[in-house]
């Protein structure tokens, strides 16, 4: 068994950390001022030219097909690099990406939606949840009715990411209320925000907040349909698996950081005369962070494995997303014990880490649905205990 890196996953892993530490972590004294002042900690123009640096360096479209001129890389490789950029908590990621589902588009969408995306010219979002259905996303009601060459879309979605700022939103919508959402009564559309859908911001605890999404007698083409009809909710929960193993691979890079701050300041933080590190109290408390860490980063490379070698995905990444959202919930709490009254201010990052790192356990499935799935597997025997080596 080998658990080691292979020379090209080293290459790219080195090259993204020295991105990051470069050209990102410099700007977080600016960002953390500017979000203090209830400003975007990186505005869409700086984002951009960030992204075109990365180019220069290599990195554009870490999943987009080599035909997009992307990178396609394997999911082990993105998951390397998602962890470098949990390092810096600048609100950044690589250019050159689109939803993974935007590349079911038909040759005039991927004019008018795909590659404008790609290119950073066109900003999209993803929308299921509604105010009645969130870990419950089969109860959605946001209606579209057939009318003509169009559809006419009523409802309202929620929590959505990016809703604020999007010039389009990729919208799951009831298309045959006699049929099951899951089988084949909704679909996925393509509607412009000229075609006059409302975003109204959500006050979150977290920086950059979602927004709920209103949807009055918006008429969108039939051509507008994403995939097929009646294909929505395979396409929203092919959405929301993408994020199972990226969300994860995220958190070990704020772990890892936030530690790092730990170990340090116990080595120089003096009480009693010595460093608070020559405590046990303190010891445990990193002894027990690097274990879970660890633990966390097995469990992540390991789904993005499954993915890689055309294993059903879908357990390792459930299992990846409860541990690992778990674990930097409770390292970067841990972080803050050790920094003690520093750890509170807004002179250092932790706290926004600490509002940051909580909602890990609440999106793209809830820590409970994630037990939901596991659970479910073992008892129903679609898995075995003892994984891929059984
Ligand atoms: C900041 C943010 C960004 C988001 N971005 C997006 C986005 O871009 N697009 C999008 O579509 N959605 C997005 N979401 C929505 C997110 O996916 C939902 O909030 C999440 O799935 C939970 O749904 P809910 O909030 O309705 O909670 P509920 O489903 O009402 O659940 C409430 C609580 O009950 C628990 N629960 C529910 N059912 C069960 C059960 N059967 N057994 C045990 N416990 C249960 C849940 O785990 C949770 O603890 C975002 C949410 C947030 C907060």
């Amino acid at each position: 068994m080998d658990f080691s890196l292979g020379d090209e996953e080293r290459a790219i892993r080195d090259t993204a950390r020295a991105f990051i530490r470069n050209e990102v972590m410099p700007l977080e004294s600016e960002v953390l001022r500017r979000e203090r002042a209830h400003q975007p900690g990186l505005r869409r123009d700086e984002l951009r030219e960030l992204q075109r640096k990365a180019k220069a360096f290599g990195f554009w479209g870490l999943d987009t097909p080599e035909d997009y001129g992307g990178m396609a890389l394997p999911a082990v490789t993105q998951s390397l690099i998602w962890t470098e950029i949990g390092r810096s908590f600048v609100p950044f990621r690589f250019g050159g990406e689109a939803d993974s589902i935007l590349f079911e588009a038909d040759a005039a969408q991927r004019e008018e939606f795909l590659i404008p995306t790609i290119e950073g010219d066109r900003i999209s979002c993803f929308a299921i949840t509604e105010p009645g259905a969130g870990s419950d996303v089969a109860n959605i009601r946001l209606r579209a009715r057939r009318d003509g060459d169009d559809w006419v879309l009523n409802g309202e979605k929620t929590f959505i990411t990016n809703g604020n700022d999007a010039d389009f939103a990729i919208v799951v919508a009831v298309t045959d209320p006699d049929r099951r959402v899951h089988d084949g009564g909704a679909t996925a559309f393509l509607v412009d925000r000229a075609m006059g859908w409302k975003s109204e911001p959500i006050q979150t605890m977290g920086e950059g907040g979602p927004a709920s999404l209103v949807f009055d007698d918006v008429r969108v083409p039939h051509r507008n349909i994403l995939g097929e009809l009646g294909q929505g909710f395979t396409l929203g929960m092919r959405w929301i698996g993408k994020g199972r193993y990226i969300i994860p691979s995220h958190a070990l890079g704020i772990a890892e950081r936030a530690l790092g701050m730990a170990i340090e300041y116990a080595n120089t933080r003096q009480t009693f005369g010595k460093p608070i590190g020559a405590n046990q109290a303190i010891q445990w408390m990193i002894a027990d962070s690097e274990t879970e860490l660890e633990a966390a980063r097995w469990l992540v490379l390991r789904a993005a494995w499954t993915v890689d070698t055309g294993r059903d995905p879908r357990h390792a990444s459930s299992m990846a997303k409860l541990y690992g959202a778990g674990m930097v919930n409770r390292v970067v709490d841990r972080v803050m014990q050790i920094h003690g009254g520093m750890g509170y201010t807004r002179e250092l990052p932790i706290e926004r880490w600490y509002r940051q790192v909580r909602l890990l356990r609440i999106f793209e499935g809830t820590d409970e649905m994630q037990r939901l799935i596991i659970s479910r597997d073992l008892l129903r025997g679609y898995t075995k205990l003892g994984g891929h080596l059984e």
